[in-house]
């Protein structure tokens, strides 16, 4: 008998397990019809302003919303310049093109697929107005050399943690999460996150009051009292089925990520024991981060050929990514070419993305690895 398909991630089995707090708490949405805005999202708001700890947090239609509203709050015009990752998901340089802003991309670490420090820092110029950290993965990006410098030119500092909510770094002697460190935070609720609605779903978290108010406001077209309208904004709430959803999965988050690191842990013996340590190179943490493996990204030797004969075995994987930003053909204006960030590039030959979710078993693991034992001749 064939055994079943192992996707990267089963998000069935994740909602056996709150089946029932689920339902209960949609139930008070639906007996509440207040569907946009409503008090579930204030709650929602709360809870996560809580759980960071931040000041303010404001929900919005998704990830990418999220990052386009930081953005607008910060008034970026055409010219002004934003550093950031070409290897990362597009909505984190969309956000700044749409607007006229010029992306301005550093090479990346070999070893964490997070922007370089010395980079970014050799990157800043008067025009610089934000730089968009993106903790890729579910790894924080070190912030603490980029945070001083930044403060001290006035350049803000926002966070793309869509892929890494609950995720911290050591700052000094305190751990600061993903999204509490930087200007502002922007999350992505999308259902495949490790926090994932039933739906579309983002959120930007500001440490200014004033910016916060901007935000609040730009999420509703722009206006303070409804049909009054002070600037253009955009239409980009959070609705409240999905704030009812997102709360119950707060409460089990910290759990769900000790799980997933967990299953981290557990590839990286497998790896050893299978002799797979030559070919396969595991994340690598750096020291001071907690690591939440939004996605478990290995580099490896003939990645296409790999993820092909895993694919024959009835295992799923993923690229994350196969181009990088700078050479997408709607950035080519930008003037990039092959070459220009040659560690980017690398990743995009040889990064592999292998299930990981709080539930995968260490089973199923064992069948990942002697697939990859198989495939690479170590047994
Ligand atoms: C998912 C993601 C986004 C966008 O989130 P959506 O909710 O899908 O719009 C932005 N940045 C990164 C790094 C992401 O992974």
């Amino acid at each position: 008998m064939k055994p079943d398909y192992l996707p990267t991630l089963d998000l069935k089995r994740n909602y056996h397990r709150i089946r029932q707090e689920i339902q209960g708490a949609l139930n008070e949405v639906l007996d509440e019809q207040s569907f946009i805005l409503g008090p579930a999202v204030s709650a929602f708001e709360a809870d996560v302003a809580t759980y960071l700890p931040v000041s303010h947090a404001v929900g919005c239609a998704s990830g990418s919303d999220a990052l386009l509203l930081a953005l607008m709050a910060l008034d970026l015009k055409p010219g002004d310049e934003v550093i950031t990752s070409p290897f990362t998901f597009f909505a984190t340089v969309s956000a700044i093109t749409r607007l006229g802003a010029k992306p301005v991309f550093v090479d990346v670490d070999p070893e964490t697929y997070n922007m370089k420090t010395d980079a970014v820092l050799a990157s800043v110029t008067d025009r610089t107005r934000a730089v968009i950290a993106v903790h890729l993965f579910g790894q924080m990006v070190p912030l603490e050399e980029i945070d001083e410098e930044l403060k001290g030119r006035g350049i803000v500092l926002v966070e793309d943690a869509a892929q890494a909510f609950g995720s911290w770094r050591m700052k000094k002697n305190e751990p600061v999460r993903a999204g509490a460190w930087g200007d502002l935070g922007c999350f992505s609720f999308f259902p495949t996150k490790n926090l994932g609605g039933y739906g579309d779903g983002g959120m930007i978290t500001a440490r200014d009051e004033a910016l916060a108010r901007r935000l609040r406001s730009l999420r509703v077209h722009g206006s303070g009292r409804t049909y009054f309208h002070e600037e253009v904004g955009l239409n980009s709430r959070l609705d409240s089925l999905q704030a009812a959803v997102l709360r119950v999965k707060l409460r089990h988050l910290d759990e769900w990520n000790e799980e997933r690191r967990l299953v981290a842990d557990r590839y990286g013996l497998l790896f050893a024991e299978a002799g797979l340590n030559d070919v396969v190179q595991a994340p690598t943490v750096l020291e001071g981060n907690s690591h939440i493996f939004h996605q478990y990204v290995i580099r490896c030797s003939r990645r296409d050929a790999l993820q092909a004969f895993l694919e024959e075995q009835g295992i799923a994987s993923r690229v994350y990514y196969p181009l990088p930003l700078h050479e997408q053909r709607c950035f080519a204006f930008l003037g990039h070419g092959k070459g220009d960030f040659p560690t980017a590039e690398a990743l995009a030959e040889d990064v592999l993305a292998l299930p990981v979710f709080p539930e995968l078993t260490a089973s199923e693991q064992e069948r990942v690895v002697d697939a990859m034992a198989h495939f690479y001749g170590q047994s």
